[in-house]
């Protein structure tokens, strides 16, 4: 039977949970976008926005969901048959390179599969062997939503430094950014892409390009660039407008206004990535009682990889898709599907935004009430998750 009517609970890794408060920001009539409260308003969020990914790199706006952001930062920084080094750890670098190759660029695959880490010490190898710079630019995502890996953005940079490369390096943060450490200038990124609907818990719809100084230099000279996402005139408008390439995209401002202030001066952003450790590692410990049986494993098998914001969990034996159907229909806890190669032998917890304790319980305690239901054989993991929670809490 189904037990749900009460409160749903979407532990989904994207689109997060939107916060109330967000959604009544929303709730106004249109407002005058040629003056006023608007631009100043729009001015707030764009110093906000260099604050979340730690940079005086101007950010762009785009009205589109993560894949215009990904467009966005290839046709401003490419020529047609530049070559991009992708790095793969997951599905998302490869969706990027297949935008980038499907607009004319010469992509180049480094694949470190779906269980691991991209692999600094491949990467410098492939660049000290590029002695003709051909490659332009290097892309990678440092959580992948797929696999769930997280990639160490500092080595990856060390790394073409080691190589001594002048590639461009630009990350994809769009599953991560507010809600685990990331220091653009520090770590010597050149383009941050990112997106509203995760960790910046406002409806899917605008995303973000934060656009370094050498990444300007590669602007100048890209051909790719055509005039609705091209930087210059959204960077520099000179009349309101320009900034979004027609009317701005006024009730997601509202949103993502309020949910910056949650985010920076009501929990601080070193609060939440101190939250979304705890809460990820209450998620591990409760995987990792799971995984005490022979179904149940990590997509991650190197813990120091595992992401704070989605764990992909295998469920080699246990049919997934029927464990998600029981726990949304019956249960009201909307599981994450496993993406592409994972369909049907593996779920996904997203654990990103605005999550506390209890909406950790509901996903945990609702996969183990799932499993029983399936009678498949498991061992409990919610009292492991509740030790991890006590000690921070
Ligand atoms: C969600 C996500 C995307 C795609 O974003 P859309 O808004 O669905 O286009 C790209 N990369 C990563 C890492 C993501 O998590």
């Amino acid at each position: 039977m189904t037990l749900r009517f009460g409160r749903e609970f979407l532990s989904i890794p994207g689109p997060s949970v939107m916060p109330d408060r967000v959604l009544r920001a929303m709730h106004r009539p249109a407002p005058n976008i040629y003056e006023g409260d608007l631009i100043d308003m729009t001015h707030s969020i764009l110093a906000d926005l260099k604050r979340v990914g730690r940079t005086k790199g101007e950010p762009i706006i785009y009205i589109a969901n993560g894949h215009g952001a990904w467009e966005g930062a290839i046709a401003n920084t490419f020529s047609r048959g530049d070559k991009a080094l992708v790095l793969g750890s997951g599905r998302f670098a490869i969706g990027w390179g297949e935008m980038a190759e499907a607009m004319g660029v010469s992509v180049e695959l480094l694949d470190a599969g779906d269980r691991a880490p991209v692999d600094p010490n491949r990467v410098e190898e492939r660049l000290r062997a590029d002695t003709a710079h051909e490659i332009r630019a290097v892309l990678v995502v440092q959580v992948d939503t797929a696999s769930s890996v997280w990639n160490d953005v500092a080595a990856i940079r060390q790394a073409i430094d080691a190589a001594g490369h002048p590639a461009l390096f630009m990350v994809d943060c769009i599953a991560c950014l507010g809600s685990v450490p990331y220091e653009m200038d520090e770590w010597g990124v050149d383009v941050t892409v990112s997106g509203s609907q995760k960790g910046l818990m406002t409806p899917p719809g605008v995303s973000f390009n934060h656009v370094g100084e050498k990444a300007w230099e590669w602007h100048a000279k890209a051909n790719l660039r055509s005039s609705y996402w091209d930087w210059e005139r959204r960077a520099k408008p000179e009349v309101f407008y320009q900034r979004f390439a027609g009317t701005s995209p006024t009730h997601h401002l509202f949103a993502l206004r309020e949910a910056l202030t949650m985010l920076l001066e009501e929990e601080t952003l070193e609060g939440a990535w101190a939250r979304h450790r705890v809460l990820a590692d209450a998620v591990r410990a409760a995987v990792a009682e799971w995984a005490k049986g022979n179904e149940i494993e990590f997509n991650i098998p190197d813990p120091a990889h595992r992401s704070d914001v989605v764990t992909t969990v295998l469920t080699n034996g246990i049919d997934a898709d029927r464990l998600r159907r029981i726990s949304d229909g019956s249960l009201g806890v909307v599981l994450g599907v496993g993406l592409g190669d994972f369909n049907g032998r593996a779920f996904r917890i997203g654990h990103m935004g605005w999550v506390n304790p209890p909406m950790i319980y509901a996903a945990l305690g609702a996969v183990e009430t799932a499993l029983a239901a399936m009678k498949a054989p498991y061992h409990s993991g919610v009292e492991a998750a509740t030790k991890v929670i006590a000690r921070a809490a």
